[in-house]
């Protein structure tokens, strides 16, 4: 086939489980599929269970294990799950280990052709990466290549992320943005140190260079340097969502006027006043807390257990997780908009008197 660098990859479990390549079955499946390039990864960030340093076992990435599979198999159960509609999106998550950018491109080109015209491919490489080497994974068949940001201030940014310096990494971001405009995605994860503030600030710089946000919430991994950090506090972080959600709707989707003004109090958000508060009041759904990202991808249980309550969710919400996420990420912030305080609080008690 081909494929001479990628004989076997890795998918993760749920992945595996879409596609018929394994017969554990999970409760809240991928809609997209992902695949692991690599292990053990040359850099050394402090919460990856990939990380040069890190203790943890080689099929670890995120919460996830990741079985291995011959690369023939894999390309023929995709190409079957992309056809019946089983599969939105199948996406690349490269480990910076010697020879990566070589073992991407041929992912990307398996995953390319495997998954017929009408499946997008995304890949998420490194914000160490040269533009031609992202020109690159877009010329072998990447709709998105995401540059993870990760630790959204910078001094987090060095600690963390094993010495490598921030400016650098946005800058490539912006250029790439630039050259490839709606093309670039990056991650950013809460919970690793910085305030409200910065994390939503970073988002709404991204959103308005045309940038993707993947938001994740910190995940403490065994064997990793920060396997003793605490996750994030949910309140906080349904409040980064509500945020970045409005934000995005404003810049990347275009759906309304203005941005939201935000006020924060030592860094935390303590107050929001929308322009346009019909439509922002329709935009405070659920989907604000689904999983961001590329569309079509849901990544179930890389930050959360099985039976917790998720951080971010990977399906549409149902009446009272809506109520109740939205009850945490407005518990002590100011909504100055009378038509939407008005509207949005009136539903909030009335679905709590249900
Ligand atoms: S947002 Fe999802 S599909 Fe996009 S690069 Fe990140 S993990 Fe992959």
């Amino acid at each position: 086939m081909g494929h001479d660098e990628l004989d076997r990859v890795r998918v993760s479990a749920g992945t595996a489980s879409v596609l018929g390549l394994s017969p554990i079955t999970s409760f809240d499946e991928p809609t997209c599929a992902y695949v692991m390039i690599g292990e053990r990864c040359a850099h050394d960030c402090a919460f990856c269970a990939q990380a040069r340093s890190s203790a943890a076992p080689n099929d670890r990435l995120s919460r996830v294990t990741w079985p291995e599979f011959p690369a023939d198999d894999l390309a023929q159960a995709l190409g079957a799950a992309a056809g019946d509609g089983r599969v939105q999106r199948a996406c690349a998550q490269v480990v910076g280990a010697p020879g990566a950018f070589e073992r991407s491109i041929a992912a990307v080109k398996l995953l390319r052709s495997a998954v017929g015209p009408s499946v997008p491919v995304s890949v998420s490489y490194s914000a160490t990466a040269r533009i031609e080497q992202v020109a690159a994974l877009m010329e072998a068949g990447a709709e998105k290549v995401a540059l993870p940001i990760d630790a959204c201030n910078e001094q987090l940014y060095r600690s963390i992320k094993g010495g490598h310096d921030m400016s650098r990494a946005l800058s490539l971001i912006r250029e790439c943005a630039r050259r490839f405009p709606e093309r670039i995605s990056t991650h950013l994860i809460a919970g690793l140190g910085e305030t409200e503030e910065e994390i939503i600030s970073l988002a709404s710089s991204m959103y308005q260079q045309g940038v993707t946000v993947g938001l994740f919430a910190f995940t403490p991994l065994p064997g990793t340097r920060l396997a003793q950090r605490q996750p994030p506090d949910l309140n906080s972080y349904r409040r980064i969502q509500l945020v970045c959600y409005l934000l995005k709707r404003v810049f990347l989707d275009k759906a309304a006027e203005g941005p939201p003004d935000l006020r924060f109090s030592l860094g935390r958000l303590s107050g929001i006043a929308l322009r346009r508060p019909a439509e922002e009041t329709a935009g405070l759904s659920g989907e604000a807390f689904q999983t961001s990202g590329c569309p079509g991808c849901n990544r179930p249980y890389y930050n959360e257990r099985p039976g917790q309550i998720p951080y971010n969710y990977p399906r549409p919400l149902t009446p009272s997780e809506v109520d109740d996420a939205l009850t945490m990420a407005l518990d002590g912030v100011e909504l100055d908009r009378v038509g939407l305080a008005q509207t949005e609080s009136a539903n909030i008690e009335r679905r709590s008197a249900r």
